[in-house]
């Protein structure tokens, strides 16, 4: 057993020393074409750069596009001489891209060709091959507007006794997913029947129940479609596929989980529209939307947003990063997994197994010069303090934390170990958020407030003295309105959702108070003078201005707990007097530039030249779309 051990050992540490003669070989003839070295194996790899060439004439050309800021491109070539290479090169500068050429090995100009394989994944999708057709699905979005006409559409197919029934009965599921904007479709095996619910609006709805042999055979079709292995049925997996419609792909997540009377699918809905919501359309309060515009067009600082799972964090940070997005910047995200593909963002994913997690992605990101820095979420000290340092070294970090409110987001960091201190000079602001159901404006009816909710317009009345969104009530609300439920709503009452949110910023007063250990509640009443919105006063604003109602803003704010009351001496701040410190106190916080080289063989990608043997572990790779 030992001997065989130091073997193994013996034999990478010979493939190691031939993969660093190799770079080093690479190094040379660099320096002799006067072209610049690269390691692809410590950069992240731009999807977005490969797709523009063919991975044929990629590896024909040993040659790869690895990154693209607008029409900059760059490429990493292993023989500066070949002149097909060259011809490659010619070609996309005649298509207007500015060049910027690397001599690589071809052992890391492989990582790149590596990713291919997600590219392909998404645009050769195995559904042709299974009898499903795009052109059908298209189809049927036009004929599936209605729960009850998907309904319908199943049990007209069921009732058909040819083979392809079952491709039939999938279109009409991924069909009616799409046209009534479902996010999930789940299907479910029940003791003698199997259900498909959507999920609507963050809410499952009933479709439709059938047999259990039309869920197994639709079990095998999904199982197949999705690359999952079919014997597997006691284990949990994940696969996906894509859908092609009207010219864009949307991608499905699917996943199946072991149940009691047979698995459980889940496919989630990656539909690229639905994630595009600028700003100006997510519901944020008009004073906060102006802070916020102002916040994230500064250079640095951290942005912090917070609510549970499901209740929009990710959909905020996207909409930041398109706001902020332009050939200029360099930004990149560290996300887990990547919902959505962004134009001109390099996005990685976290990838534990290869030690890729939020906090080394955030160090390699770093090294690659970003303006902007998205990580998926903080949550241990690691990350906090990294992110933190970032933003105080010129960087603007974009992240989520799960906390119940802005308040928290400061004792929670302190928790996490971060210095009170250096934790109010880098955040910018702490915002909270939820998703409330908007009501249909097709069916929603006008009521008198009911006696027991008065309490609750006396004290949004009340608590606005001194907001700007008084204006919005010249006299006590009086009237609400509530559900109905009508044909355009599936009878539900509700159509789309809109978020409900509040806002902390790190001023002179937080600042003081967050040194004092203090609870929640002291910091909500610290951050009562800046007069943004709490999440309650939000919500009920949007409830008598008949955008949602009082159920659903109770399903999802805590609408008990008091809204903190500005004293009345308090001035009103406007914009330009929100101060912040601005001199980074950065003593406390480990230092971004030296990373620990972790013990194991598998490391983060690295821009650095050193030369330890770490780097150059074949199993890694660098994370990307
Ligand atoms: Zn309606």
């Amino acid at each position: 057993m030992t001997i065989h051990f130091d073997e193994d050992k013996q034999n990478l540490r010979l493939k190691l020393l031939r993969l660093e003669e190799e770079e080093k070989s690479v190094q040379l003839v660099s320096e002799k074409y006067g072209l610049p070295y690269i390691d692809l194996t410590r950069v992240p790899i731009n999807t977005d750069g490969l797709r523009l060439i063919p991975e044929q004439e990629a590896r024909d050309n040993v040659m790869a596009v690895f990154d693209i800021i607008g029409k900059r491109i760059s490429i990493a070539i292993h023989s500066p001489g070949y002149a097909p290479t060259i011809q490659s090169i010619r070609n996309l500068q005649q298509k207007g891209y500015e060049t910027a050429v690397f001599l690589a090995s071809k052992h890391s100009i492989e990582k790149a060709w590596d990713r291919y394989k997600d590219l392909s994944f998404a645009f050769e999708t195995e559904a042709g091959s299974l009898d499903i057709s795009n052109d059908e699905i298209e189809q049927l979005i036009e004929k599936t507007k209605k729960l009850q006409d998907i309904s319908t559409l199943i049990e007209e197919a069921l009732a058909i006794k040819k083979s392809h029934k079952i491709s039939r009965v999938i279109a009409i599921i991924m069909a009616g997913g799409l046209s009534t904007k479902a996010s999930d479709i789940h299907i479910e095996a029940e003791v003698d029947q199997a259900r498909v619910r959507y999920r609507l609006d963050g809410v499952l709805i009933e479709v439709i129940h059938f047999d259990m042999e039309t869920y197994r055979l639709l079990l095998s079709r999904i199982k197949l479609l999705s690359g999952l292995k079919l014997n597997v049925k006691e284990m949990a997996q994940d696969g996906r596929f894509t859908v092609k419609i009207y010219m864009s792909d949307i991608e499905i997540r699917t996943s199946t989980v072991p149940g009691s009377y047979g698995e459980s699918i889940v496919m989630r809905i990656l539909n690229p529209k639905s994630i595009s919501t600028p700003m100006e359309e997510l519901g944020f309060p008009e004073r906060l939307l102006k802070i916020l515009n102002t916040e994230i067009a500064r250079p640095n600082g951290l942005i912090l947003t917070t609510g549970p799972t499901g209740s929009g964090k990710t959909t905020t940070l996207y909409a930041f990063l398109r706001q902020v997005q332009s050939p200029e910047m360099k930004i990149i995200t560290i996300e887990d997994p990547i919902e959505y593909h962004l134009p001109g963002v390099v996005q990685t994913q976290v990838e534990e197994k290869k030690n890729y997690n939020f906090e080394s992605g955030l160090r390699a990101a770093l090294r690659q010069d970003p303006d902007v820095i998205m990580v998926g979420e903080i949550r241990d000290g690691e990350t906090a303090s990294t992110a933190i340092q970032a933003s105080l070294t010129g960087h603007l970090v974009f992240s989520t934390l799960h906390t119940n409110n802005a308040a928290g987001t400061f004792t929670r960091l302190v928790d996490l170990g971060v210095d009170p201190k250096v934790l109010t000079s880098a955040i910018r602001v702490a915002m909270a958020q939820r998703l409330v159901r908007k009501l249909c404006n097709d069916c929603k009816k006008k009521i008198p407030v009911p006696p027991e909710r008065q309490a609750l317009a006396d004290e949004l009345f009340t608590s606005l003295e001194g907001f700007e969104e008084m204006k919005y009530f010249p006299t006590k609300p009086t009237e609400v309105w509530t559900a109905v439920g009508c044909e355009k709503c599936n009878s539900t009452g509700y159509k789309g959702r809109i978020g409900v949110y509040e806002a902390i910023l790190a001023d002179k007063n937080i600042e003081f108070i967050v040194r004092e250990n203090p609870s929640e509640r002291e910091i909500r009443e610290a951050a009562a003078p800046q007069r943004i919105l709490t999440m309650k006063q939000d919500g009920l604003i949007k409830i008598f201005q008949g955008v949602t109602s009082f159920e659903e803003l109770e399903r999802v704010v805590d609408i008990a707990e008091e809204i903190a009351v500005v004293k009345k001496e308090e001035p009103i701040p406007t914009f330009s007097e929100t101060t912040y410190t601005e001199t980074p106190i950065i003593e406390n916080t480990p230092a971004v530039e030296e990373p620990k080289i972790e013990e194991s063989l598998v490391s983060v990608p690295k821009y650095t030249e050193e030369k330890s043997i770490e780097i150059s572990s074949p199993e890694l790779n660098t994370p990307t779309v």
